[in-house]
């Protein structure tokens, strides 16, 4: 176990304070991530506040990981210590239904997420990113790129994939549309998402008002 510095919630409405808490051991197929930046996702408020309910406090909220690997256990193969990893809104699943079987452990029953889920390794709650390191099967660990910067990495591992998904899912190539309703969090990752399979999006808004955006957001209406 491992003192871990953080920031939760305590209930529905009193704001984020310093938290203390117990990271688990590094176990055989676990890395430990010494977390470097944490995005800010929407869910995070939505879970704080239990505007979804079900909320469990203290709650550390933060799935949009990205750090530098500290420790690695004895089973692990696809990381060694030094390395750039993030950590998304999951941590682990059952690993043999059928949805684990196609990898959209996403879709599993026992899917456990990255914070507010039930933490089968403490028998308590698992405590997300909005902390200063994180412990975690390398199955739901992912490489980041020394090239990229961690700060602006670090939304990709929510925002980033959430957007992605859907134009990969619905091949989405030249001579196709897009069309992204609100420019949001997640709009501004759809909309940067250009690529040569991704054209210029077109983003769907109800208000003509709304804040100047950088001329690197600028979208294409057709
Ligand atoms: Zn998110
Ligand atoms: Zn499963």
């Amino acid at each position: 176990m491992s003192t871990t510095r953080a920031y939760a919630a305590t209930d529905p409405r009193s704001p984020l304070a310093p938290f203390t808490f117990q990271r688990r051991t590094v176990g055989a197929d676990d890395v430990r991530i010494d977390i470097l930046y944490c995005g800010v996702c929407h869910s995070d408020l939505h879970q704080a506040r239990n505007e979804w309910g079900g909320s469990s406090y203290p709650m550390v909220p933060g799935h949009e990981i990205v750090g530098r690997v500290t420790h690695v256990g004895t089973n692990v193969t696809r990381f060694k210590v030094g390395d750039m990893a993030g950590v998304g809104c999951m941590v682990d699943s059952c690993r043999h239904c059928h949805d684990c079987a196609d990898g959209e452990e996403q879709f599993c029953n026992q899917a456990v997420f990255t914070y507010n889920s039930p933490d089968s390794h403490t028998g308590g709650i698992t405590y997300g990113g909005y902390s200063d390191n994180i412990v975690v099967d390398q199955a739901f660990v992912l490489h980041i790129s020394d090239r990229l910067d961690p700060a602006g990495a670090a939304p990709l591992l929510c925002a980033g994939i959430t957007t992605y998904s859907p134009l990969r899912h619905w091949q989405v190539g030249p001579g196709s549309k897009v069309g992204i309703v609100g420019l949001g969090g997640l709009g501004h990752m759809g909309s940067s998402l250009r690529t040569p399979w991704a054209p210029i999006p077109c983003c769907l808004r109800r208000r003509r008002a709304k804040p100047r955006m950088p001329s690197v957001w600028a979208l294409t209406r057709w």
